[in-house]
């Protein structure tokens, strides 16, 4: 018997191992590009032919498109949309449309994600004291019963849980990007349904999210009878005199823009009755914002407003083609 050349074995195990090489190096790549473009265009698509179909802030089924164009764009896919203002008629609430892509949210509010590299630690106090006393004057937030408890939702750093704090309060939070509050308070993931805070704050987070008005009703089923919201957000109704149309709401990462009048309105909707706005006369930047706060009762139901703030505001800033009406 003749014994097989000794060079066969090696040549196709040298076949075999170019073969394998090829597809790890072209083939694997195109076949991982591939569904990650499926899987990204379906998500994409849905982005693209499923904007909110219904107002983030009230639910209601009604919208008036195309109000005023809004900075920037939403990537979805390769297909780059220009955003603009919808409006809704029975709330008032001001949406970019379409939203980024849920993915981008929660990506860019995730730990370690672009919102928490974007702002590193700060410890600088709040507001001021000027706030500080006029939101005293309303609530009389520094002297606390005992074993009162407060939440910040999207508390960030921690500056108004220093506060409160500073003041006895029990101090809570929840903040997906930012950790850097839970050394001194006690961190949340979930509001929960029963109510047990006397103090609630969501101080410039209603701007950032896409369901506002289902964490106001969380927010409102949290806090107790009698106790108390504070929020803050950009001011739609002074766009006239501040003129920042990109801070009101744009595609990156201001989505949603108030009125007072539609504040008062989800607020009612959540169980906080009688907002009373809070001004701040020596904060140079006071006339950007909109800071409210709002007691947990039973209010009477707030009457729809047909856009009226938001149309006057627009018009008079001269943003878009909005017309009042
Ligand atoms: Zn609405």
């Amino acid at each position: 018997m003749s014994s097989p050349p000794s060079g066969a074995p090696s040549v196709r195990a040298a076949v075999v191992a170019r073969v394998k090489r090829v597809r790890k190096v072209f083939v694997r790549p195109v076949q991982r590009a591939a569904r990650e473009a499926a899987r990204s265009t379906a998500a994409g698509l849905g982005q693209v032919f499923l904007p909110p179909w219904r107002c983030p802030g009230c639910g209601g089924w009604k919208k008036v498109r195309h109000l005023a164009p809004c900075a920037g764009v939403v990537d979805v896919s390769a297909l780059r949309r220009s955003t603009s203002a919808t409006g809704c008629p029975r709330c008032g609430l001001l949406y970019v449309t379409p939203f980024p892509p849920a993915s981008d949210l929660r990506k860019l509010y995730s730990r370690g994600g672009g919102w928490a590299t974007g702002h590193p630690q700060d410890t600088s106090d709040i507001a001021g004291t000027h706030l500080i006393e006029a939101l005293d004057r309303i609530v009389g937030f520094r002297a606390p019963a005992p074993g009162s408890c407060v939440l910040d939702f999207g508390c960030g750093h921690g500056r108004w849980l220093n506060t409160f704090a500073e003041f006895g309060w029990t101090t809570f939070g929840i903040d997906p990007a930012l950790k850097t509050a839970f050394t001194r308070h006690s961190e949340l993931t979930a509001v929960g349904d029963s109510p047990r805070f006397q103090f609630v704050v969501a101080s410039h987070v209603l701007e950032h999210v896409p369901n506002p008005g289902s964490i106001l009703e969380q927010l409102g089923r949290a806090t107790l009878p009698g106790g108390w919201i504070y929020v803050a957000v950009p001011h739609l109704d002074a766009l006239p005199a501040h003129r920042d149309w990109k801070y009101v709401l744009s595609a990156g990462t201001h989505l949603a823009a108030y009125s007072l009048h539609c504040l008062t309105y989800l607020l009612a909707q959540s169980g906080f009755d009688a907002p009373v706005e809070i001004v701040v006369p020596k904060d140079r930047k006071g006339q950007f914002r909109l800071r409210i706060v709002a007691r947990r009762g039973s209010p009477r139901p707030v009457a729809p407003e047909p856009l009226t703030s938001a149309l006057v505001a627009l018009r008079k800033a001269g943003v878009g083609t909005a017309t009042a009406r």
